[in-house]
């Protein structure tokens, strides 16, 4: 059996064929444009090689419920050309093979869970941090879905007593995604989020006061035995490191999460880099 796996993503859309990690047999990128434009162009590469299904790891919001008769679908999202996209049905028809679709994020994490930082683990949670901030995970086993998926990057945080930037999230201000994913970052200082020059200090405080506060609340509510942290804002020198103490800073030694005394094995970078979402969706596919 041969497996294609698609990472949507705001700017591109990853594909690869293959079982794994040691085993990617052919690999495309193709821009995020208009839908039917870059599905198209999508179904087109899978087409030309001969796979057996096909899973898809995305942005979303996403219609996740196997019942709807929108399964598959975006919902509402910023991305508003997408909005009402039928991505499964699309790919389904254009390949030829089955489909399977989860969040971009819940598919990191199965990616991380099979070959990378969680394996051996069932409940555990993955976050990237670049020009959005979402998160996923599973929960004994089983990837988190519910009522719709968790948005872990609109949850509200206390405030940096430091900061009065106003956030910057179309729905929420000040909510997580608006103080500390790398547009509020470059707009707090009017800079660019990787070039903060006499500012990054000062940047990376902030942002590991607030990752860190963030880490504590999801280690208090969802339990994870692990928590993997990616995405570019964590290319910042120092941070993951920053937000490790933060973290155990505000659960003030209340969840014990540092037998390891900095809590370096609990809060961990991803083992496949930027690859955990495409890899993730392999495993979606069957692989
Ligand atoms: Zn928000």
């Amino acid at each position: 059996m041969t497996y294609g796996g698609i990472e949507g993503g705001g700017s591109t859309f990853e594909c690869i064929v293959g079982t794994g990690p040691g085993d990617v047999t052919a690999s495309t990128t193709v821009p995020t444009a208009a839908p039917d434009e870059t599905l198209s162009e999508v179904a087109g590469f899978f087409a030309a090689h001969d796979i057996d299904a096909l899973g898809v790891a995305t942005f979303g919001p996403l219609d996740l419920d196997p019942a709807s008769s929108t399964h598959g679908h975006v919902l509402a999202t910023p991305k508003a050309a997408w909005s009402g996209t039928d991505v499964v049905g699309t790919l389904a028809a254009a390949v030829g093979v089955p489909v399977a679709i989860d969040t971009d994020v819940n598919g990191a994490a199965i990616g991380e869970g099979r070959w990378g930082a969680a394996q051996g683990l069932d409940t555990f949670i993955y976050v990237t941090v670049g020009t959005g901030i979402g998160g996923g995970g599973l929960v004994n086993g089983k990837p988190m879905h519910g009522l719709m998926h968790p948005e872990i990057g609109h949850v509200r945080i206390p405030r940096h007593p430091e900061d009065d930037f106003p956030g910057n999230c179309r729905y929420h201000g000040d909510c997580l995604e608006g103080l500390a994913a790398g547009p509020a970052i470059a707009d707090r200082w009017q800079r660019p989020a990787d070039d903060l020059g006499e500012h990054a200090e000062a940047a990376r405080v902030l942002e590991a006061f607030y990752l860190g506060v963030t880490m504590a609340n999801l280690t208090l509510t969802i339990s994870p035995q692990r928590i993997i942290i990616g995405g570019g804002v964590l290319a910042m020198p120092g941070l993951l490191e920053a937000t490790r103490a933060a973290m155990l800073d505000t659960l003030a030694g209340y969840v014990e999460v540092a037998s390891d005394g900095d809590a370096s094995g609990y809060l961990v970078a991803p083992w496949l880099g930027s690859r955990s979402g495409v890899l993730g969706a392999l495993v979606l596919a069957g692989a």
